[in-house]
């Protein structure tokens, strides 16, 4: 069959299914099927690479040209970007063809999905839950069949976490791995773009593309990038797994936890030596996340300012009143309660006492993963404590919903790639499986995932 004719039944899917899940808001039908028709003209042509005609749906915190892009908020509501993400530029070049963009937090802070400006994303497994977030649009699309595969962001966890309450690979490379470039900026030093998909294999075709240094981002990395599929051969005889005693505390819901540890026999039948490690800072990531995402995003979101581009309020009195009525009425609670953090813990009074406290405590937990990664391949776990949660039960309480990333940021923070795989099902609900590699080895990182697919 053709690009066309599948670009087609999954348009078809989004326009039947997606009144009742909410996972995109903008689907690009016309582009999509002009896409796929050049597409379809390439591999006519005998020019065509393995993701042409592939269609694909883009978190809607990727730029891309002449499209909306809203990040989730009304503040960019009426935004339409000049350019392309190098995401997007890249996916596309390989003839790669976008459905459209999907739903997410506002400025991708959330876990569930319900801080968005266009109103919740339902679990295609149960709709009274979430999806989680922030790539909870992506998540949906994929687990309902609405997109084969979509792109997600990971500042805490955004793409792991939701592809485990959906039952979908989640791939976070490592941090600088993929370009920032046009994917609008929530905490510069943690966010790091990747995909949702329905296999280690596929994620490894995709990273291949997106993968690789880009020199109009100023952390994106210098290293080459390895074949990627060639690496999902090598069988796990030998492979030194550590599991940190600390992922499974009392949060830890049992049926979650069985559906990890039966995942660790797969795992040791498969070969691999599993052995306890210690991660003694884990506790300090969540308060440690939650000083140093707001002091960046604080920054980055001052540009947000009514003048240049965005929502501006209707007929603003003098330069202040402009400033405070479209910031005011452009954000949503949730990032203003980040943008308050920041800019409070970011005060010369407090400098001291909470973000330079925070930088020291972010070294101590990623030199806790550095020296347990000495001595194994990778680490797993947990992605996250329970399965879905129900839509509204969470969101009176921010504090019991950061909680929800206890076993994802700290990832985060010590910079290294990480997947989420389904490992089963807890009160009927899919839990996924965390496995974190060394810094850019994502090559095995996939590939152990794969085995376990
Ligand atoms: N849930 C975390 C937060 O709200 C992580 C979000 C993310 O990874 N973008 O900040």
């Amino acid at each position: 069959f053709s690009s066309e004719e599948l670009t087609r039944h999954y348009l078809d899917r989004i326009e039947k299914m997606d009144g009742d899940f909410n996972a995109f808001i903008t689907p690009t039908p016309e582009q999509a099927l002009a896409q796929a028709r050049e597409a379809d003209q390439r591999i006519a042509t005998g020019n065509a690479g393995p993701l042409t005609g592939l269609p694909l749906a883009h978190k809607d915190i990727f730029c891309t040209r002449g499209v909306k892009t809203s990040c989730g908020s009304r503040m960019l509501d009426n935004f339409v970007s000049p350019y392309d993400a190098t995401v997007v530029e890249r996916l596309a070049a390989a003839g790669v063809v976008m459905l459209g963009k999907t739903n997410m937090d506002e400025f991708a802070m959330g876990s569930s999905n319900e801080t968005s400006y266009y109103g919740p994303v339902k679990n295609p497994w149960d709709r009274s839950k979430v999806p989680g977030g922030s790539s909870g649009g992506s998540a949906a699309a994929v687990a309902a069949r609405m997109a084969p595969a979509a792109t997600g962001t990971d500042t805490g966890g955004s793409i792991r976490q939701p592809a485990a309450l959906t039952g979908l690979t989640g791939f976070k490379p490592t941090y600088g791995r993929v370009s920032r470039y046009g994917m609008i900026a929530f905490a510069s030093s943690l966010d790091q773009a990747g995909t949702l998909t329905l296999s280690a294999e596929d994620a490894a075709l995709l990273t291949q593309v997106m993968a690789g240094f880009d020199e109009r981002d100023s952390t994106s990395a210098q290293e080459d990038v390895p074949d990627y599929m060639a690496a999902l051969g090598a069988d796990l005889k030998g492979l030194k797994v550590g599991v940190p005693s600390e992922f499974f505390d009392d949060g830890l819901e049992a049926e979650t936890r069985k559906a990890v540890e039966d995942a660790l026999d797969v795992y040791r039948r498969m070969g691999a030596e599993i052995r306890e490690v210690h991660l003694p800072n884990l506790g300090l990531s969540v308060p440690t996340y939650y000083v140093v995402a707001p002091a960046e995003c604080s920054s980055n979101l001052s540009r947000f300012d009514g003048v240049r581009f965005g929502y501006r309020c209707e007929d603003p009195r003098d330069l202040l009143d402009l400033y405070e009525r479209s910031r005011g009425e452009g954000f949503g609670p949730e990032v203003k309660r980040r943008i308050m953090t920041g800019t409070y813990v970011l005060s010369a009074g407090y400098y001291d006492a909470y973000y330079l406290q925070a930088q020291k405590t972010r070294k101590l937990i990623r030199d806790d993963f550095m020296r347990c990664l000495e001595d194994v391949d990778v680490l797993m776990g947990p992605t996250t404590p329970t399965p879905a949660f129900g839509v509204g039960e969470k969101t009176d309480d921010p504090i019991t919903m950061y909680l929800n990333d206890i076993y994802t940021i700290a990832v985060n923070l010590a910079g290294l790639p990480a997947v989420s795989v389904p490992a089963g099902f807890a009160g009927g609900l899919p839990v996924g499986l965390q496995i974190i590699g060394k810094f850019f080895d994502e090559g095995r990182l996939l590939n152990v995932a794969h085995q376990f697919q």
